[in-house]
């Protein structure tokens, strides 16, 4: 199984599927067709039946059921694309067998060293079989080691008759990155009750909670006049967007929160005298907090407009994504089965709120329960991200043992 997980990944980590916010397309980039192609072919290949792809870019295939049991139809989805935010091309993976727990030089020529020092959860790895990236891209493990688990998993259960299961639905999708990735599913015709996603990071990590999500943009209209003649009339944007800014509780931020305490997000601020654009995001798991935020938001643009005028603040909150918790809850037992996979395997379940989205989280508000499964990479998203092929191994045999999981309990 080793062997067949790294050559998959190495494989698919090749192909550029850097998705880009920009681009009004689905896929975004070219280059996800590619590797959508190739999936399409490598399913066939291994004796998976329904294989399509649509006009989307959306991956589908069916491993048929081998039981007369009522087994309920199952999901497992990875995606195809890598974050946006460093460079896809030209990943040129490289193998450490027997990692000796010490400094791992990425790329002599630029000095570039993937430590324990830096990454102390790296020691931790010493005796696996580590792919790490040449220190000059990204290494796409995010989440291309889902893929190669999902197919690896399916591979061997085909090789594998005698272990009966139910149905199966595997998914390979676009744009997650960019917070697409579920916009054009066809829950319809995936056709599954439930669904798992294989995009968590290390060993044993197990997310049924996301946050609730949101985007603020505010823009503040100013009025510029010559600095010396201003008195009285000028009216500085920029200083207001501050003032906004200063109303917000500033311990509520990224930099000043974990576990399960919310925030506002400043992502962009862009001012002149005459213009100031805000951009924020807000993130809470409780509900009421997230309403509560939002408000509190119009509340301090609405104090705003009655000092400096109604016409000179306008602010648009689009919710992104909501709590995944309040869909799966009321289907808890496929988190249950998925813990109880892990501890058969002799893997510590470590369940834990996701402060972010998957695409579960909007998934499982389209009718599709879908929590989340470790792949079991690390420092994801830039050039020091590496995953262990030993736990990757892992990953494959938790998604046989769901399966296997979801037969027995069958009647
Ligand atoms: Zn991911």
């Amino acid at each position: 199984m080793k062997q067949e997980l790294i050559e998959r990944f190495i494989r698919y980590a090749k192909v550029n599927t850097q998705s880009d916010p920009e681009s009004s397309t689905c896929p975004s980039t070219q280059g996800q067709w590619e590797l959508a192609t190739m999936l399409v072919e490598e399913l066939k290949a291994i004796g998976m039946e329904d294989v399509t792809v649509d006009e989307n870019g959306y991956v589908m295939a069916t491993l048929p059921a081998n039981t007369d049991k009522n087994v309920p139809v199952i999901g497992f989805l990875a995606h195809m694309d890598t974050a946006p935010e460093f460079t896809g091309a030209n990943v040129n993976p490289q193998i450490i067998e027997q990692y000796d727990g010490g400094d791992i030089m990425l790329n002599k020529e630029q000095g570039i060293i993937l430590s324990p020092n830096d990454f102390p959860e790296l020691a931790g790895y010493k005796g696996h079989t580590l792919i790490t990236t040449d220190g000059t891209t990204l290494l796409g493990a995010d989440d291309k080691a889902g893929i190669a688990e999902i197919m690896t998993a399916m591979n061997y259960l085909i090789q594998h008759p005698e272990i009966k299961h139910g149905k199966v639905r595997v998914a390979f999708t676009p744009d997650e990155e960019i917070g697409r990735g579920p916009h054009k599913f066809d829950v319809a015709k995936f056709g599954a009750q439930f669904a798992y996603t294989v995009d968590g990071g290390p060993l044993g990590e197990l997310e049924y909670e996301s946050f609730n999500a949101a985007e603020a943009k505010i823009t503040i209209k100013g009025k510029n006049v010559h600095p010396g003649t201003a008195k009285g009339k000028m009216i500085n944007s920029i200083k207001i967007a501050m003032e906004f800014q200063q109303q917000l509780p500033a311990d509520e931020a990224p930099e000043h929160t974990e576990g399960y305490e919310g925030f506002y997000h400043l992502l962009s601020f862009q001012g002149s005298v005459e213009e100031t654009k805000l951009h924020y995001i807000i993130r809470d798991f409780d509900r009421e907090q997230f309403e509560a935020r939002k408000a509190k938001m119009n509340e301090i643009a609405a104090s705003l407009a009655q000092k400096y005028g109604n016409d000179r603040i306008t602010l648009e909150i689009n919710d992104q994504y909501y709590n995944m918790r309040e869909k799966i809850e009321p289907v808890r037992h496929i988190v249950d089965i998925a813990h109880e996979a892990m501890t058969n395997l002799g893997i510590e379940p470590k369940v834990k709120p996701i402060r972010g989205g998957t695409d579960g989280s909007q998934l499982s508000y389209m009718g599709l329960p879908t929590p989340n499964l470790f792949a079991g990479g690390e420092n994801f998203h830039g050039r020091y991200e590496y995953i262990s092929a030993d736990n990757m191994v892992k990953a494959a045999e938790v998604i046989v043992e769901i399966i296997k999981l979801f037969e027995q309990k069958a009647s």
